[in-house]
């Protein structure tokens, strides 16, 4: 709008406007409003395209209005503007130097036209073409300070969402750590209290049992079943108290790549018909981490134990490491079943498990040897693509 208003005052305050000064001031006018509406000419090309015809438009309108004497001669500023702002500084240079020309050219075809060029003349010239390089130049460096301040908000932005990302996911870390020492305390507060009372029944059950061995069968089936039950309830209560004992770390200084293949080669080993499928794919340049290793080989065994219950039967298994700015990241990824989202949390719960004969401490304990290390375990899992699980631990500066 504000274009088309300038334009069109340029064309009314012209004294005896001709037709061909109103159809290019047109031209100029359709080609400033449309660049930065049409998508199309949002490539260089079409920019470095635009950029000349609004050259040639300027140099025509000089040419039909007076030449070396037009007042038509700020014009030119429109191509060395458009090129200032979208252009580097060699193509900024060459548009202004074609723009003084496009002025200056008219200098020798006024001489050649018989027109006498005096010193008034030629020094008046030579101030309207100055202030092409002078604008060029200022506007130059404002859209580089703009450009620049904006890749800096850029800069702001994206470390900004980093910051958002790695606190959301620290959060879920603090979270989850409290909620496993809460459910850690009351699992060995209630399995403590169960121990003495299955203790009795059993003993009770026994005795009754001998009571009535040889006499009641039905009696003393019923007998055997609740030594069967009071066993299996026994494993359980173990299982509990075992979770929920403290950890002693003993640490040394652990190459992590040797770990995660001594982990991946025990598992070949245990499965051997499934050999080939775990692919490794260490970071050479990984630090060495301060960690328990046989606790961590266990954290590693399970993950690729679940990754490989995970896959489909030829579906390679990858055991990933990496070194980040301030971590070593072992990835274990598969292409199985994935997590559900409304899972992701809740399979790091002890006991939470969705196989038919799986117990569900694998996760749970991994986590709590990890969270025990100062690092921290996450999965990142499209469902129905696969899952990856990665454990990151701080290192230790070498
Ligand atoms: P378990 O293997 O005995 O079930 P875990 O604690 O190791 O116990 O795992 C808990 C649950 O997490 C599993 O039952 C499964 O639902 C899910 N899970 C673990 N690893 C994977 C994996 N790689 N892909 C898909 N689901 C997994």
């Amino acid at each position: 709008m504000a274009w088309l208003l300038l334009f069109s005052a340029l064309a009314v305050v012209s004294p005896q406007a001709t037709a061909e000064e109103i159809a290019i001031l047109a031209g100029l006018a359709v080609v400033q409003l449309a660049a930065p509406r049409l998508a199309a000419l949002e490539t260089p090309k079409a920019r470095n395209i635009l950029i000349a015809v609004k050259l040639g438009l300027g140099f025509l309108l000089i040419g039909v209005t007076g030449g070396i004497l037009s007042s038509y001669y700020p014009i030119l500023l429109l191509p060395v503007v458009s090129a200032a702002t979208t252009l580097g500084p060699g193509g900024t240079a060459l548009v202004t130097v074609l723009g003084a020309a496009a002025y200056l050219v008219f200098l020798p075809i006024a001489a050649s036209f018989g027109y006498p060029l005096l010193p008034e003349t030629l020094r008046e010239a030579a101030l309207r073409v100055l202030f092409l390089p002078l604008v060029s130049f200022l506007t130059y460096q404002m859209a580089a300070e703009n450009r620049e301040q904006a890749r800096r908000a850029q800069r702001s932005a994206d470390d900004l969402a980093e910051a958002n990302r790695r606190l959301s996911e620290a959060e879920e870390t603090v979270r989850r750590t409290e909620r496993l020492a809460a459910l850690g305390q009351l699992t060995a507060g209630l399995a403590h209290e169960l121990r003495n009372p299955l203790g009795t029944i059993r003993a009770s059950a026994e005795m009754l049992g001998k009571r009535v061995a040889g006499g009641d069968a039905v009696a003393a089936e019923l007998t055997s079943y609740i030594e069967g039950e009071v066993d299996r309830a026994n494993t359980l209560v173990g299982r509990f108290l075992d979770f929920a004992r403290p950890l002693r770390l003993r640490k040394s200084g652990v190459d992590v790549n040797a770990l995660a293949d001594r982990a991946a080669e025990a598992l070949v080993r245990e499965k051997a018909g499934r050999a080939g499928r775990i692919h490794k794919n260490f970071d050479p340049t990984v630090k060495i981490v301060e960690a328990d290793p046989d606790l961590l080989e266990r954290v590693l065994v399970n993950l690729i134990l679940n990754a490989l219950e995970a896959s489909p039967d030829e579906a390679t298994v990858t055991v990933k490491t990496r070194q980040t700015a301030e971590a070593v990241e072992i990835t274990v990824l598969d292409r199985g079943q994935g997590v559900a989202p409304e899972h992701r949390e809740q399979i790091f719960n002890p006991f939470f498990t969705t196989k038919p004969t799986g117990v569900g401490l694998g996760l749970a304990i991994s986590a709590r040897i990890v969270g025990e290390h100062g690092g921290a375990i996450r999965v990142d899992s499209e469902p129905g693509r696969g899952a990856a699980f990665t454990v990151s631990l701080p290192a230790v500066e070498s």
